[in-house]
C-alpha cells in the first residue's frame, strides 16, 4: 500500500469523471430491498421515505427495521402519527434512542397535517421548515420521494465520495467540500435513484473495510483504488475524549412487582421518556460514594445498592448509573409525579435502553432480596 499525502499522490483525481449512469446501471441490478423502499421506477411515499430517514439518522438500517414495521402499524400515515397523543410516539420510539428524534417527528407530523394539509412539502425550501427536518433530511426527502437534484450525504456518501476525490481534508471539516462534489454529480434524470444508489454503494461495496473495488461501478475514475489506500478514506479528525458521567437510579419495587417510573420533563436528553426516579449526573473520573448518592434519594425507603450498576455510552458521555432498590408494602402510596407501573406493562413503558437496564437491574437484584430489608 502506498503511503499518503506525498506529492506524486496530491496529483491523483479522479482520472474520468464518475458516470452517473454507471452507478444507476449497477443500481438497476443489485439495489437494495428495503421496507421504507419503493419498487423499483414506483414513486416514492413521501412519509414512508422520511419515518425512515428520521429512524436511520445515527442508527443501522438492521436496528431500524422493526421499529419501523411497528411504528408504520401502529401510525400508517401523517394524520394518524399527528393526532397521536405524545406519550404514544415515545411509547413507539422507545429503545431507538436519541429521543429528541421522537418530538421532532411528531411536531413536523403535526405541522405537515396543520399546514400543508397532510402533504409533505415537494421544495427543499418547504421540507427544511419543517420540525426536526435539517439540510441531509430534507435533500433525501426530496431526492427519493420528490425527484428533486438534491445531494443527500450520509456516512456512506462521505465514504465513497473522499474515496473517489481523495479527500484529505478530515471530516468533519470537509463535509461541505464532499457535499459540492456530490451536489456536482447528480443527474438531470432519476436524481431519487441516484441518492439511493450511493447510499447503496457505500453500504453494499464501498465498505469502511475492505471496500469490494473489484466490482465496483466506479473503480475507473476512483483515485483512492488506483492509489491502493481507500481504506483510509474519509479522513477523520483525532476523536476527543470522551468524559464519564455519574449518577444514581433508584428502583423501588412494590410487593406485587409493581415499579415506580416518572417521566422526563419533555426538553432535553430522553426528554418525555421514563425513568426510575434518579439524581444529578455529574461529570467526574468516579463514581461517587454511596451514602453521597444516597442522600438524592426521591423520597424514604428502605434503599439498598444493586452490586454492578448500569453503563451506557451515549454520543458525548459516557454514564454510569449506580442502582439502589427498595421493595415496600402494597400500600406504599406514589409520590408526587410519580406513579406504580405494574410488571405487565413496564414493556410497553416509554423507557429508553439505559432507564430500561436500570429497571432490569433493580428487579433482577430485587428477586433476590429480602423485601423491605434495611
Ligand atoms: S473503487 Fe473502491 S474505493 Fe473507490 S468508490 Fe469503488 S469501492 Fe469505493
Amino acid at each position: 500500500m502506498r503511503k499518503s499525502g506525498g506529492p506524486e499522490l496530491a496529483a491523483l483525481r479522479p482520472q474520468s469523471r464518475p458516470e452517473p449512469a454507471a452507478l444507476l446501471g449497477w443500481y438497476d441490478a443489485h439495489r437494495r430491498t428495503l421496507p421504507w423502499r419503493a419498487a423499483s421506477g414506483a414513486q416514492a411515499d413521501p412519509y414512508r421515505v422520511w419515518l425512515s430517514e428520521i429512524m436511520l439518522q445515527q442508527t443501522t438500517v438492521t436496528a431500524v427495521q422493526p421499529y419501523y414495521a411497528r411504528f408504520l402499524a401502529r401510525f400508517p400515515d401523517v394524520n394518524s402519527l399527528a393526532s397521536a397523543p405524545a406519550e404514544a410516539v415515545m411509547q413507539a420510539w422507545a429503545g431507538l434512542g436519541y429521543y429528541s428524534r421522537a418530538r421532532n417527528l411528531h411536531a413536523c407530523a403535526r405541522t405537515v397535517v396543520a399546514e400543508h394539509g397532510g402533504r409533505f412539502p415537494a421544495t427543499l425550501e418547504g421540507l427544511l421548515a419543517l420540525p426536526g427536518v435539517g439540510p441531509y433530511t430534507a435533500a433525501a426527502v426530496g431526492a427519493i420521494a420528490f425527484d428533486l437534484p438534491a445531494a443527500a450525504v450520509d456516512g456512506n456518501v462521505e465514504r465513497v465520495i473522499s474515496r473517489i476525490y481523495r479527500v484529505e481534508e478530515p471530516l468533519p471539516g470537509a463535509k461541505p467540500r464532499i457535499r459540492a462534489l456530490t451536489q456536482a454529480l447528480v443527474p438531470a434524470r432519476r436524481p431519487g435513484d441516484f441518492a439511493q444508489a450511493m447510499m447503496d454503494l457505500g453500504a453494499m461495496i464501498c465498505t469502511p473495510r475492505r471496500p469490494a473495488c473489484g466490482v465496483c461501478p466506479w473503480m475507473g475514475p476512483c483515485a483512492a483504488r488506483a492509489a491502493g489506500d481507500a481504506e483510509s478514506f474519509p479522513r477523520k479528525a483525532p476523536k476527543k475524549a470522551v468524559p464519564s458521567r455519574f449518577g444514581a437510579a433508584f428502583v423501588c419495587v412494590r410487593a406485587d412487582g409493581a415499579v415506580l417510573l416518572r417521566t422526563r420533563p419533555p426538553e432535553g436528553l430522553l426528554g418525555g421518556m421514563d425513568e426510575p426516579p434518579g439524581g444529578a449526573w455529574r461529570e467526574s473520573d468516579a463514581m461517587p460514594a454511596t451514602v453521597e448518592l444516597l442522600q438524592e434519594a426521591p423520597f424514604d425507603a428502605p434503599w439498598r445498592l444493586a452490586p454492578g450498576g448500569v453503563r451506557h455510552v451515549f454520543t458525548h458521555f459516557r454514564l454510569e448509573l449506580a442502582v439502589f432498590v427498595a421493595i415496600v408494602a402494597p400500600d406504599f402510596a406514589a409520590p408526587a409525579g410519580i406513579r406504580w407501573v405494574r410488571r405487565a406493562d413496564l414493556a410497553g413503558s416509554a423507557l429508553p435502553n439505559v432507564m430500561r437496564k436500570a429497571v432490569a437491574h433493580g428487579l433482577a437484584f430485587a428477586g433476590g432480596a429480602e423485601p423491605g430489608a434495611a
